[in-house]
């Protein structure tokens, strides 16, 4: 056998993880400029995944005015269909909304057609619903493919991954989903004790959680508004300030 037969095949598995890593790894840039932190260590980006939903959403916006917290929603299209005026609530209430695509499909199966109309058809229901021209857009399991990065920025959106995705749809208990969600606390503290000295990291957390299911129609979300109560006090009392995506987007780090 030749080195080179023996070497194809570890070659093949090597260009495969390098495409598994840019399709899917959040601070990967290989299919385009994406953002995954804000500007400034201070600067928390609480976002929200696969609604809206009628049976959390509401309660959600509640919990997040008593703590005078602005987020970013990355909505599903098909859903902001259903509830057109609870997609328009989350805009009424200060917040923002992003494109989330119209039926959440995993875009790297998708071929450029399919990927434009699934872009174009989720922000045409926004735009119907709330008269907001998304300009922020995440791709449906963090899922990215060549030609996605080029049809994003067409459409005149960036795209959004994230710090910290602790995944609040695995049915565990908020417990569990507090202790997952800690490193926002952790890096914020770091902060705070090396206030004096030179910064260590200039940016700050996007944490990507979930008011929806894109699979399941008014999906329960509790713990995720459980572990919210839990650490949203926290994290004012550690200074953090929570903002949308283009609040933090003054100069919004592109890695
Ligand atoms: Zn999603």
């Amino acid at each position: 056998m030749t080195p080179w037969l023996i070497a194809a095949p570890a070659a093949a598995v090597g260009l495969a993880g390098v495409t598994a890593y840019g399709a899917v790894h959040p601070r990967s840039q290989l299919f385009g400029h994406t953002v995954f932190q804000t500007s400034q260590p201070r600067k928390l980006a609480i976002t929200f995944d696969d609604g809206p939903n009628p049976a959390i959403t509401p309660k959600l916006l509640d919990l997040l005015d008593r703590h005078g917290a602005k987020a970013t929603f990355f909505l599903v299209g098909k859903y902001v269909r259903e509830s057109p005026a609870l997609a328009k609530e989350i805009t009424a209430r200060g917040h923002l909304v992003g494109n989330h695509t119209t039926t959440h499909p995993n875009l790297f199966f998708c071929g450029p057609e399919e990927t434009r109309t699934e872009l174009l058809r989720c922000s045409e229901a926004i735009h119907a619903a709330t008269w907001e021209e998304p300009r922020w857009f995440r791709p449906p399991f963090g899922f990215r493919s060549p030609w996605l990065g080029g049809i994003v920025q067409r459409h005149r959106m960036r795209t959004v991954m994230w710090t910290l995705i602790p995944g609040d749809w695995r049915p565990k208990p908020a417990d569990w989903l507090v202790g997952r969600m800690k490193p926002i606390a952790t890096h914020a503290e770091s902060i705070a004790t090396k206030r004096n000295s030179p910064p260590t990291s200039a940016s700050g957390d996007v944490l990507c959680l979930h008011d929806g299911d894109y699979a399941r129609p008014n999906a329960d979300r509790s713990r995720t508004l459980a572990a919210l109560e839990f650490w949203l006090p926290g994290w004012r009392d550690l200074g953090l300030e929570f903002v949308t995506i283009s609040q933090a987007a003054g100069k919004v780090v592109e890695g």
